[in-house]
């Protein structure tokens, strides 16, 4: 019933937004029923429909069917972050006395969260190192439910054969998730390879600047309904704000990474001819251990490009605090280019020897290749190496220059 004489700014009339060329965000914690009998319908789920923005919400939703088109799955489902989103794969599908195997190299947090607290539970792990003759086979227990691997791994950029460890996973009912973060289905489609599951970290490249932190994940309906379900309990869901911004992010996706990959190909190829670089990880790396994988699986490169500098970690320290246009930041798939040194940062909780299994010395820094101009970058790369200061004496080692 339409109400005639305002007493308060709560009756004020709502407005629709249906004419703007922008999605409209829906800001909203819940929906209104058309009846009695529609909320009903609706909570014994005979009909579809939002109830409440901890199940679902209509720009949650968007995002969510932008990811399931592009990874080629039934169905995704958002999350807070991508470790929420691992959490949930967690929870959803593991019980006590089951077995899990994730792939060394995978990102740090992810190896964490089971062994500080998925142990508590009676859950158990054992890692595995990812190497073109890798027998997932030798790793797999009666009791082993799911297997966790990244491919390319972060920051030396292992790649995994994701269909041979996908055929094994399928004959033995095992749920095969990879995180497919550093590549994105425009240059890698897990769930075509025999995936079980996809996961992202939507703030890297699905964003694409930095601005959010979100998690989702891809598959078949009947695993995403068990998420659902989960998430609905847990309440780990992806503010619509955030959905906003990354179903946004998502258009401009394929063209950021043509564009991030023609870019990180032309440092790469500057880095590898650099005298005060001594080694570089790629997958660009025509050399590359897993070489074959790489030109089977994926359609396109990571702009993340790792390299060792000659000299110590005071070197590496001195190169970062040089540069200028680039950042020290953490982060990876962004718009601006990102360095970090893994060994005191993202892997500082390693010791020696587990930094060393997963090749991460001090001299190594992580480079992830944003939108910039190349040339401003190689510019910016050469007056830090410039800076640091055994520079002379490295060239001269080198016997480069006179
Ligand atoms: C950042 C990252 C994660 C963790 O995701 P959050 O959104 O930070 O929780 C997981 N996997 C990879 C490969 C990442 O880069």
């Amino acid at each position: 019933m339409p109400i005639k004489n305002f007493t308060s700014m709560i009756y004020a009339p709502r407005q629709s937004l249906d004419d703007c060329h922008s999605d409209a965000i829906a800001m909203t914690a819940a929906y209104n029923f058309e009846s009695a009998f529609d909320a009903s319908e609706r909570f014994n789920n005979r009909t579809k429909g939002n109830i409440y923005s901890r199940f679902t919400n209509p720009t949650v939703s968007l995002f969510e069917k932008k990811v399931a088109l592009l990874e080629g799955a039934e169905d995704a489902l958002a999350f807070s972050s991508g470790m929420s989103a691992y959490l949930a794969i967690a929870m959803a599908f593991l019980a006590q006395n089951d077995h899990i195997l994730i792939a060394n190299g995978v990102f740090g947090t992810t190896t964490s969260l089971f062994k500080t607290f998925m142990t508590k539970f009676g859950v158990s792990m054992t890692t595995f190192d990812i190497h073109e003759d890798l027998n997932i086979e030798d790793y797999i227990q009666d009791n082993t439910k799911l297997i966790f691997i990244e491919s390319p791994t972060n920051p030396v950029l292992q790649v995994a054969n994701i269909e041979k460890i996908g055929k094994t996973a399928k004959d033995k009912n095992i749920i095969f998730v990879v995180d497919n973060t550093l590549l994105t289905p425009i240059f890698q489609k897990p769930l075509t390879l025999g995936a079980t599951l996809v996961l992202h970290s939507a703030g890297k490249f699905f964003d694409g600047q930095g601005r959010c932190v979100g998690g989702v994940v891809a598959g078949e309906n009947k695993h995403i309904e068990i998420l659902r379900t989960y998430l609905r309990h847990t309440g780990t869901c992806l503010s619509p704000f955030n959905a906003w911004l990354l179903a946004g992010s998502i258009d401009t996706l394929e063209s950021r990474m043509c564009m991030h990959q023609r870019i990180a190909f032309v440092i790469y190829e500057w880095l590898v001819q650099h005298p005060q670089v001594q080694k570089v990880y790629s997958t660009f790396d025509e050399n590359h251990p897993n070489r074959t994988s790489i030109l089977k699986q994926q359609t396109g490169h990571t702009p993340i490009i790792s390299f060792e500098i000659v000299g110590n970690q005071d070197t590496a320290w001195q190169f970062i605090d040089a540069l200028g246009l680039i950042e020290n930041c953490t982060n990876i798939g962004g718009s601006r280019s990102m360095v970090t040194h893994p060994a005191s940062t993202t892997h500082c909780k390693y010791s020696v020897e587990q930094r060393e299994r997963v090749g991460i010395n001090n001299r190594l820094i992580r480079l992830c290749v944003g939108l910039e101009n190349e040339q401003d970058l190689i510019q910016d790369l050469q007056q830090a190496f410039e800076q640091v200061e055994d520079y002379q004496c490295i060239l001269k080692k080198e016997g480069r220059y006179a």
